[in-house]
């Protein structure tokens, strides 16, 4: 199954994110450059990115706003960071979501990069926003809704992101179905908590 595909069949399993799934659609879809990403936005794009469509100066992208990050999906860039970092060993970027998957006995984490959307081992412990190590302090979170997606929160820097079950949901594609945890993100912001990185949709 493409991410599109995935994407509209979660929009019809999650009307509350429907709008966001169904323009992640057209995202994971999209080749071309600039101009043709502006189309794609001013069609079927959220009102803020509307505007920002509309406000955009070429020469200066925000390296970590939308339009960038769209662009830079069709070619990573090549700036390693440190391995578990919290941040992508492959491009640098910032994690969009984890992901839990089959390994032994059990499931190993991993994130998955909200530019490059590569994935990389993680420990379970450690908080990938603020690297403290307590797994006491890690909470988390499920809504019936969508119970392969789990919300994880640290205690310590109350930054959180949404991790993926790919063993109780084996066509799951993360950042995806992380779209799909939206009424998550409206219910975390009401406890407070920040996303460790926003993904494409805003959210
Ligand atoms: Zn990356
Ligand atoms: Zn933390």
């Amino acid at each position: 199954m493409t991410r599109a595909e995935r994407a509209r069949l979660l929009a019809e399993r999650v009307p509350a994110a429907r709008e966001a799934l169904l323009f992640y659609a057209g995202i994971a879809e999209f080749r071309g450059g600039l101009e043709e990403l502006r189309a794609l936005v001013r069609r079927m794009g959220p009102p803020l990115l509307r505007e920002q469509a509309d406000a955009l100066d070429p020469a200066h992208l925000p390296p970590d706003g939308f339009f960038a990050r769209v662009l830079l999906r069709q070619q990573p860039p090549a700036a390693p960071a440190q391995p578990s970092s919290g941040k992508c060993p492959h491009c640098g970027g910032l994690p969009q979501a984890g992901s839990l998957r089959p390994a032994g006995d059990g499931h190993a984490l991993h994130l998955v990069c909200g530019v490059c959307l590569r994935e990389w081992p993680y420990p379970r412990a450690r908080c990938p926003a603020c690297g403290q190590t307590e797994e006491s302090r890690i909470a988390l979170y499920t809504n019936s809704l969508l119970d392969h997606v789990q919300l994880r929160v640290c205690e310590v820097c109350q930054r959180y992101l949404h991790v993926v079950h790919c063993g109780q949901d084996p066509l799951a594609i993360p950042d995806v179905d992380e779209i799909a945890a939206l009424p998550m993100d409206v219910w975390a912001r009401e406890q407070g908590w920040e996303k460790v990185c926003p993904n494409l949709i805003g959210i």
